[in-house]
């Protein structure tokens, strides 16, 4: 198959590129790798490498023309292949709209010439550049293929922009804040005081770092990266448009890593005044006084902590009879009861029915149990879920088909449509990053010829509170739902040298494995870096460790990670740290 040298992308602000000298010559063989020409944009000179062997059977465009990125410059065929119909007639003299493609970013549609260097010429295109999407990308580019990226906003999504990062950053201030002003060592009645504007700032600045080192990664692995909003015309052909201009780029694959949006309640509409989602909260000016949070999930409870930690009075309104209630009944109970010892007021199966605005306070009015009832706060976050973000992506046309409000996919990611595979929040499975990231990696390797499936049970679920939460596997109700014979081995903080020492004494780490042969089938911690203990239990897990191999690991003294050892050993009854059971 007759393969295109095109113009790369050398970063994502150069538009053109000038071939100074080509290396080879018409009817040269090059090998894959090799230099074929040397190129300047406006930022380096550099070597350009042949992107297949063969013969380089036509140079398109000669030296010193400048050219538009992406434009094909030369055609390499394999051995005894003729040149495609479609080039003979361009030589490296025909003026250029004839031959490459319009102005990049784009020039209107329909000026798209017949020979489009995107045609044919990406192994993959991927929509959305967030922790899905930029993971598919570079290890696509590690296994050897054209990437495609195309991202409409900045990269890493809403993790990277909205939610994990700026969040952590939030958290690690507030607990240091909160420290400090508990403290007797520290603090002598005066006054602390919290510069929100520093603290944003420093998140904005962490943000940036990590966006940067993002961008470098995607240089470096060569995936082209388009800004603009993408939009399938067909299965195989995207178009991508940025400010009213348009391209359209071709793919043999396509992966749809557009992420999800914050959602709210049919009755009630986020203002970004008053009522805030997740996207809003982040950029508050100002300390609120107290603020209501609509849904105790994952999400709600991090904001809850962070604003309880900064001096906020927070109520969360839940409309089960539990927050956090996919996780052990155990660890929502103790979650529970230390947020609401930190002063966090929990309401549970309240149902939000409607909002009121007064000049200063917004009111809800909630139903419990069949009252009404009313509270009101300065603030209102919801934090009732997130929906899929597909409506730019014209997927009505190409007949992909949606499950319960998102795409289908199998344990592929591969959707109903041959060669378009899903991948992270806009498939609702696990709507978190790690998972989105590990979904972009089996859809890659399943597109690549390699066969893949995610397991689930083996993703872990963390939840930022203080303490944190987290888990892999089967929960204890479960575990014994589906038939399993359990023992529990337990582990409390208070009983940790380290976690003492530092005054993160809450918490335990709670293991459930199968009686007989040990089997661990999950694991529940709640307590300080929590959602760093989990890796090692991951570990053990993928590893078919027994719950006895998890108590032989030596530990460090004095770490947190002590824990997850003794609580090992406790399923075997042989925890040391741990005072002997009487026998009844
Ligand atoms: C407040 C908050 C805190 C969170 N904290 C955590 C956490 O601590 N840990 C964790 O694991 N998860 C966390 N999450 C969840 C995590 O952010 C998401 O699961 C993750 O970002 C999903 O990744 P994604 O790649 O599927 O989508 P996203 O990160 O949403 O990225 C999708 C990208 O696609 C782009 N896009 C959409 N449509 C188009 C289009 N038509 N053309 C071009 N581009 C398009 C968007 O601009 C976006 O950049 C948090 C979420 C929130 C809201």
């Amino acid at each position: 198959m007759a393969i295109e040298v095109v113009i790369p992308m050398l970063g994502i602000t150069a538009e053109k590129g000038k071939i100074l000298k080509w290396l080879k010559k018409e009817g040269d063989f090059v090998k894959k790798g090799e230099p074929i020409f040397e190129l300047e944009t406006d930022k380096v000179v550099t070597e350009v490498e042949s992107p297949a062997s063969g013969t380089l059977k036509k140079i398109l465009v000669r030296e010193d023309i400048e050219v538009p990125i992406l434009t094909v410059v030369g055609i390499i065929t394999e051995k005894g292949e003729e040149l495609p119909e479609r080039y003979s007639g361009i030589t490296p003299e025909t003026p250029l709209p004839n031959l490459a493609i319009p102005e990049f970013p784009g020039t209107s549609i329909s000026s798209v010439p017949s020979i489009s260097p995107a045609e044919g010429f990406f192994d993959v295109a991927i929509i959305g550049a967030g922790p899905g999407g930029y993971v598919a990308a570079i290890r696509a580019a590690q296994m050897g293929a054209r990437v495609l990226l195309v991202e409409k906003d900045e990269i890493g999504g809403t993790c990277l922009n909205r939610g994990c990062i700026p969040t952590k950053c939030f958290l690690s201030d507030a607990k240091i804040y909160n420290k400090v002003r508990n403290s007797d060592i520290f603090f002598n009645g005066s006054e602390i005081t919290i510069d929100l504007k520093k603290m944003v700032s420093r998140k904005n600045k962490v943000v940036e770092t990590l966006k940067h080192g993002v961008s470098m990664l995607l240089e470096s692995q060569k995936v082209t990266l388009v800004k603009g909003v993408g939009k399938f015309l067909d299965p195989k052909r995207i178009e991508v448009s940025l400010n009213g201009e348009v391209q359209v780029y071709s793919a043999k694959n396509a992966i749809i890593a557009t992420g999800s949006l914050a959602a709210s309640l049919p009755s009630i509409k986020v203002d970004g005044q008053k009522i805030l989602s997740s996207d809003e909260v982040i950029h508050l000016k100002e300390i609120p006084q107290n603020i209501l949070i609509v849904g105790g999930g994952v999400i709600g409870v991090e904001f809850a902590s962070i604003f309880n930690y900064l001096g906020t009075k927070v109520k969360i309104l839940e409309m089960l009879p539990y927050i956090i209630s996919t996780e052990d009944d155990e660890v929502i109970r103790a979650l529970r009861f230390l947020l609401e010892k930190q002063g966090i007021e929990i309401l549970t199966e309240a149902k939000v029915l409607n909002a009121s605005h007064s000049k200063k306070k917004i009111e809800l009015t909630i139903d419990r149990k069949g009252r009404q009832e009313r509270v009101s706060g300065e603030k209102v976050l919801m934090a009732v879920g997130r929906i899929q973000h597909t409506k730019d992506l014209n997927l009505d046309k190409i007949g992909i088909q949606m499950e319960r409000g998102f795409i289908k996919v199998n344990s592929r990611m591969e959707t109903n449509i041959d060669g378009i595979y899903a991948i992270g929040d806009v498939i609702g499975k696990m709507m978190l990053a790690h998972a989105a990231s590990e979904e972009g990696i089996v859809a890659i390797e399943n597109l690549m010829g390699k066969v893949c499936e995610i397991n689930y049970e083996r993703v872990p679920n963390c939840i930022y509170t203080f303490p944190e939460v987290a888990s892999v596997g089967l929960n204890e109700a479960e575990a014994k739902r589906r038939g399993y014979g359990i023992q529990v081995g337990k582990f409390p903080y208070l009983k940790n040298g380290k976690a003492l020492a530092i005054g993160e004494s809450e918490g335990f780490v709670k293991i459930i494995a199968e009686k007989e042969l040990g089997q661990i089938l999950g694991v529940h911690i709640l307590g300080e870096n929590a959602t760093d203990l989990i890796g090692e239990c991951l570990l053990a897990i993928n590893l078919e460790a027994s719950v006895e191999d998890l108590g032989e690991v030596i530990k460090g003294h004095p770490t947190i990670s002590e824990t997850v050892k003794e609580a090992a050993l406790d399923w075997q009854g042989l925890a040391i740290h741990m005072p002997k059971q009487s026998k009844a």
